[in-house]
């Protein structure tokens, strides 16, 4: 079996080889290979102390920073090359970095070490491919299997936990008994972890999600967001509800495009379903104001996640408002779709449309896309026009409006805010000229209420 190496790599491993070191490439690079994807970095391993990789490689640029774990990356090529002492480690106390780590002279202690069968793998061209732990079987089974006993690697390091999901998603693999048992059991380890390591991979998760991960993974991804858990079996007494909140939201991550802000807002978009819940008399459920409450909550989880602010601002809008494209789907008229279209921009209409959607075809009843339908095609009537939809759209400026002789101030700005709307509407056209006269008379009526106040 012949895996190929990027020219700039395969000469950093001849260099060591012709030194008399073993090279391999190891670990994600070789499993994206066999799998005939593009590998987005590549590592190597060696025999040769940290000290010898930097005699091996004294003309190039090194980067020393993780030297005392192993570690010199060679810049060569498109991207620096990280080359790696063979080498074990161990204790794990504050859940992030080893305790200690100790340099090896053998290839399998070192593939020992690593998560999964899956990575832990190593090729060399002439050497051929080491796999001791039958990872290129269960890449080929799709099945996901810790190196070694389950229970102890995962207390190791619980982040593999969470790898574990990622991967699981990523490769459609199923998890081989005894690790999803582990993974289970240790779930609740997720807590000591540090919150923007569980932010990371669930960021690597979500895009790969489908609705069967969040089924066999439940344990972990609740504890890796604890504020899903009340979702969990939480029925919703509705006639178009046929699950329970948490497989609903299930079926809506896997239903919307694979970007985070829309899987984020996706994954949180009902969280505040189980706090909101009513129940009236005629026995039906009611979820009032779980759009608003779900923003508010969804700020906070992503906060405590430290995830970007952008990313927060941008789910919060999104959970905010969800719903909102179906209801004005149903309602004649455009008007309204003009106002919000202003006020939330194209992009974020988009969004809106495409998780809605998905929220609706996620209930298990027969779904309604008509209104949906009725959405997109005014939306895309109005673009279509278009529209104004900021002041700097208007066919004036300020400055024009500072040469008609109006005084420089905030009445400016309203003046162009309220031309925006009329504009927007429908009921001014966007030329200078009318532009022009009805600001005019929106300064001498704000004149006139001045003078009267
Ligand atoms: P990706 O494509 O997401 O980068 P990867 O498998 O390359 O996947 P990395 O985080 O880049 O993941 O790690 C490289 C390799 O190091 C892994 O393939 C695995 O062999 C090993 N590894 C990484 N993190 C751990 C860990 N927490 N525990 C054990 N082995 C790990
Ligand atoms: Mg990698």
């Amino acid at each position: 079996m012949e895996l190929s190496i990027p020219v700039p790599v395969l000469a950093l491993m001849e260099r060591l080889e012709d030194r008399g070191f073993e090279a391999w490439a190891v670990g994600g690079c070789v499993r994206d290979r066999l799998l005939g994807l593009a590998p987005h970095d590549w590592d190597l391993c060696t025999d040769a102390l940290p000290g010898e990789i930097a005699q091996v490689f004294e003309d190039f640029p090194l980067v020393r920073a993780g030297e005392k774990h192993g570690t010199i990356a060679v810049v060569t090529g498109r991207q620096p090359v990280e080359i790696t002492t063979f080498r074990t480690e161990g204790g794990y106390r504050d859940h992030r970095r080893p305790d200690w780590v100790h340099f090896e002279k053998s290839l399998r202690e070192d593939l020992a070490r690593r998560d999964f069968t899956i990575n832990a793998m190593a090729y060399n061209p002439h050497r051929g491919l080491a796999d001791p732990f039958g990872g290129q079987a269960d890449l080929a089974d799709c099945i996901l299997r810790a190196v070694g006993e389950p229970e102890k690697r995962f207390r190791e390091d619980g982040l593999r936990i969470l790898r574990g999901v990622r991967f699981a998603a990523r490769f459609h693999l199923t998890p081989e008994p005894r690790t999803l048992a582990a993974m289970t059991a240790l779930a609740p380890t997720l807590n000591g972890l540090a919150r923007e390591r569980i932010f990371g991979e669930l960021c690597g998760f979500l895009p790969a999600a489908c609705a069967k991960d969040f089924q066999t993974f439940w344990p972990v991804i609740t504890a890796a967001v604890p504020a899903l858990a009340p979702m969990l079996g939480f029925r919703q007494h509705n006639p178009h509800h046929a699950f329970d909140v948490y497989t609903h939201t299930a079926y809506v991550v896997a239903g919307v495009p694979p970007e985070l802000p829309l899987r984020w807002a996706a994954l949180l978009h009902d969280v505040a379903k189980p706090a909101c819940f009513t129940l009236d008399e005629e026995g039906v459920g009611h979820f009032r104001g779980h759009a608003h409450r779900g923003a508010e909550m969804a700020r906070e989880i992503l906060g405590q996640l430290h995830a970007p602010r952008a990313l927060q601002d941008r789910v919060a809008t999104l959970i905010a408002y969800h719903g909102v494209t179906r209801d004005l789907g149903r309602l004649p008229g455009d008007r309204p779709l003009r106002r919000l279209l202003r006020r939330l921009g194209e992009e974020t209409l988009w969004d809106l449309l495409a998780l809605d959607r998905a929220d609706d075809s996620g209930k298990g009843t027969p779904s309604d896309p008509a209104a949906f339908d009725r959405f997109e095609a005014s939306l895309r009537q109005i673009l279509a026009e278009q529209p104004c939809l900021t002041t700097r759209d208007l066919a004036i400026s300020g400055r024009d409006l500072l040469e008609l002789g109006l005084p420089q101030g905030p009445e400016l700005g309203r003046i162009l805010q309220t031309l925006l709307e009329e504009v927007g509407d429908g009921r001014l056209p966007n030329t200078p000229e009318v532009l022009l006269r009805r600001a005019e008379v929106l300064h001498q009526r704000h004149n006139a209420n001045r003078r009267k106040s």
